[in-house]
């Protein structure tokens, strides 16, 4: 019998993982690919939307359009793991793993920040990004935040992102000199390991005049008095609030008893649990890398080498380099790229190429190449 790899979450990391072993061993392995959705979206395909350049509907990739031989795509819902066994249990079957990966990334817990679900805006789910192309046109006058209300979060860029693309958004507009924008990041600096790349974004904040408050976080929003309360006590008025909300692992991940400091603890090269054979990649895991979709990719890939090894006899694992690149939007057409390394040195160190339009291309060719190898669509 074919030895059954099940791989629950069909984002970047599963994506990757199933489109590696597809392509190493073809029909030579059982590879179940499980998913709720019944499509894929690259997490900066959200700022896209939510700024109205593209609709959901232009930026949804369709699971269907999977054909890899070995992988079968199941549309359900992930209701109970159980690692020891490596069962999984969805809303309509039970699958049966010799090897099981967690590919769920992160949920969002909005509940978390008093006032954010019923006086703010959230961008990082679809439906969040959504309905703020439908709030902007509203917004003509006063105070706007980005703010970021827990940490870790997923792309620690993407807060910088919006306050840039936001002031773009204004300046279109006509009414950039009625607003102020503030960003409010728990870090010290945008991005923390590659000090020039936040010099850069400070300087294009200063530019532009964008408030920045670092070391910060927004614990609420007082829907009455339009203001966010910070983790200090300190309050700033708003008009029109872009939330980052709390992440959290995915409620049947926490009920896996896999979770530890709220997420799955893996081996940091390995990216094993500690029952064997069961792997995490990506947001849902804690290797000490970021949340993004390149470290997930480069955790997949390592996973991917572990699998190979084992179900082929050859070769080994090739351990998680904990290094990944980031496009960051400046906007104006601006892109710039930041590459950090994690695990190389003794802390984490990141490179900056300065925003210029020509990485546009780069960006471009980084999602048309994975559309390409996950999905087989045309570049
Ligand atoms: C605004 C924004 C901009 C970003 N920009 C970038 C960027 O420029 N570069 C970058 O590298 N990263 C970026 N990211 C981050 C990136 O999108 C994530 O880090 C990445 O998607 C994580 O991959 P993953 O495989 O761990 O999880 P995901 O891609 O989130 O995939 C998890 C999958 O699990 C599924 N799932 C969850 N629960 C269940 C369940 N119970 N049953 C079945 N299926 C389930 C989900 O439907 C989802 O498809 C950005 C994110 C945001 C929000």
């Amino acid at each position: 019998m074919k030895k059954r790899v099940v791989i629950v979450g069909a984002g970047f990391g599963g994506l990757e993982l199933s489109a590696t072993l597809s392509e190493k061993l073809g029909d030579g392995v059982d590879i179940t690919l499980v998913d709720q959705n019944d499509s894929f979206v690259f997490g900066f395909s959200k700022l896209e939307v939510m700024f109205g350049r593209a609709t959901p509907a232009e930026v949804r990739i369709p699971y269907r359009t999977i054909a890899k031989p070995g992988v079968r795509f199941v549309q359900q819902t992930v209701a109970a793991i159980d690692p020891e066994a490596k069962r999984v249990t969805t809303d309509r079957a039970v699958f049966e793993a010799d090897y099981l990966v967690i590919a769920l990334g992160a949920d969002y817990d909005a509940g978390a920040t008093p006032g954010l679900a019923e006086a703010g805006n959230e961008y990082y789910s679809m439906s969040g990004a959504d309905r703020i192309r439908s709030v902007l046109p509203a917004f003509t006058r006063g105070n706007a935040i980005v703010g970021v209300c827990g940490a870790p979060f997923k792309c620690p860029p993407a807060p910088s992102e919006a306050a840039l693309l936001l002031h773009d958004h204004l300046m279109r507009r006509g009414i950039r000199e009625q607003c102020t924008i503030t960003l409010v990041m728990p870090f010290g600096s945008p991005v923390p390991p590659s000090p020039d790349t936040s010099r850069a974004l400070v300087a294009a904040f200063a530019e532009r005049n964008i408030a920045f408050v670092p070391s910060r976080q927004v614990r609420q929003l007082s829907a009455a008095r339009r203001v966010a309360v910070l983790d200090d006590g300190s309050e700033l008025p708003y008009d029109l609030f872009l939330g980052i909300p709390k992440h959290v692992a995915p409620q049947v991940v926490q009920a896996s008893g896999l979770t530890e400091n709220g997420w799955i603890s893996v081996h940091p090269r390995t990216l094993e649990t500690r029952y064997p054979g069961v792997y995490a990649i990506g947001d849902v895991s804690n290797p000490g890398t970021p949340k993004a979709g390149v470290f997930a990719e480069g955790a997949a890939r390592s996973v991917a080498s572990a699998l190979i090894a084992a179900l082929t006899g050859v070769g080994q694992q090739e351990p998680y380099a904990g290094a990944g690149s980031c496009y960051v939007e400046f906007g104006g057409g601006q892109i710039g790229r930041v590459d950090v390394d994690f695990f190389s040195g003794p802390k984490p160190t990141g490179s900056y190429q300065a925003a210029s339009a020509a990485l546009r291309a780069d960006k471009e060719h980084f999602a048309s190449s994975r559309r390409a190898r996950w999905f087989g669509m045309s570049r």
